[in-house]
């Protein structure tokens, strides 16, 4: 079995389907697509690829983690727990959510502008 190039790089081929991506025999089950490499001929580029992905999910879910905790502030605009109205509540600990959830993936929190206060 020949080494798969992917993007300038050689992987081993998947020992399940030999390096072809998919399996005879299995055309009735998702058109015989190798359910270890998915496809991609070797698991190695296949697991490459998923974190790849999972990266970029995780980008986004910090953009939009971001975007979330500015707006809360926004809306929040420094004002005090003890005055705060039920919706404020509400924000503040949906902001709380948001920061705790960037903490816990030791993600730095976005600066406070000068505009938020
Ligand atoms: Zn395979």
């Amino acid at each position: 079995m020949s080494l798969i190039e992917y993007k300038g790089n050689k992987y081993k081929p998947c020992p399940y389907c030999k390096g072809k991506g998919y399996k005879n025999g299995y055309e009735h089950v998702r058109n015989g697509i190798c359910f270890q490499c998915e496809g991609y001929k070797s698991v190695e580029i296949f697991n490459l690829i998923e974190n790849t992905r999972k990266e970029m999910q995780k980008e986004k879910e910090v953009e939009y983690r971001y975007s979330e905790i500015k707006r809360l502030r926004l809306l929040l605009g420094g004002k005090k727990e003890s005055d705060m109205k039920a919706i404020d509540k509400s924000r503040l600990s949906l902001l709380k959510r948001n920061e705790e959830a960037l903490i816990r993936q030791g993600i730095p929190l976005p600066e406070k502008c000068q505009d938020e206060e």
